[in-house]
């Protein structure tokens, strides 16, 4: 078997006097597609973090794309570049003067080098990925005035012409309303056909899910609960437990959804 993309063991991260992630063991294999379901608090971010070297763990041991993260065996900005990540806040770039076109090249510099120039072949792979999302019309747009759907796809655009070998995505369809909501879930689904990368994604809604995502890890209080297929993890008992009351889950091709039961 491939050595898989992400390997988690044994980790403990504490932060004011709490644990709030603790993952005995966890995988990720190539090509997988990946997402992490749990409330607000759960720890996921501190996944996503600890993953990037962002977060020290207290105690364990973590290897991203085979190179070891925790503890720190080399300097991590080499492995940055080889994954993709969309960050959940979308206020980094709002008071940065630059067009859409600049933001999704800034995931170019880090291969060509910081403060080298880009070349034309740079950005063409730039300008494809803005086409393919869809952002081709508002490339030479400031960054900052478009909408928060828009910000999130110009993210996954900055990611993608990095080429990784990894996507990492934290609550990308975030305070999106639901018609972007649904063009980040197609857009994902698109990316995914079409490059086979692998991904984790992290979210806390069901309806983010989107249908190339075949394993569901379950996170709450900083330990995964259930891992496996969506099918099988996304009972009513589990929904419930999650969120805390009455819901009923609606499954309908490989998209979930879940209201309140009522009487
Ligand atoms: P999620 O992304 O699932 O909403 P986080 O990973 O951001 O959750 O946080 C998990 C828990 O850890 C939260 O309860 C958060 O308040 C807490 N936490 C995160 N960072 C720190 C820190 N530096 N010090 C104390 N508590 C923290
Ligand atoms: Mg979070």
């Amino acid at each position: 078997m491939n050595q898989p993309v992400v390997e988690i063991r044994s980790l403990l991260v504490r932060r004011g006097g709490q644990n709030i992630l603790q993952v005995e063991r966890l995988n990720v294999g190539r090509g997988d597609v990946a997402a992490v379901l749990g409330p607000n608090g759960a720890g996921k971010s501190t996944l996503l973090n600890s993953l990037l070297g962002f977060i020290r763990p207290n105690v364990g041991e973590i290897r991203v794309l085979g190179r070891r993260v925790h503890p720190p065996a080399a300097p991590l900005y080499l492995l940055r570049r080889r994954v993709g990540f969309v960050p959940q806040a979308l206020a980094a770039h709002g008071e940065t003067p630059l067009t859409v076109r600049e933001v999704a090249a800034i995931g170019r510099t880090g291969i060509a080098g910081l403060f080298r120039r880009l070349k034309s072949s740079d950005w063409r792979l730039v300008d494809s990925w803005l086409e393919r999302l869809g952002l081709g019309e508002l490339a030479e747009r400031a960054y900052a005035g478009l909408s928060g759907g828009e910000q999130r796809k110009t993210l996954i655009a900055k990611a993608m012409v990095q080429e990784p070998e990894l996507l990492l995505l934290d609550e990308p369809t975030a305070n999106l309303d639901l018609f972007w909501r649904e063009q980040i879930v197609e857009a994902l689904e698109r990316l995914y056909e079409q490059t086979r990368l692998t991904v984790l994604l992290v979210c806390h809604q069901l309806e983010a899910i989107p249908p190339c995502c075949r394993r569901l890890v379950v996170l709450r209080g900083g330990r995964p609960v259930a891992d496996g297929p969506p099918e099988q993890v996304l009972g009513e008992r589990m929904v419930e437990e999650l969120y805390g009351s009455r819901l009923r889950l609606f499954a309908s091709r490989r998209r979930y959804a879940a209201v309140p039961a009522g009487e």
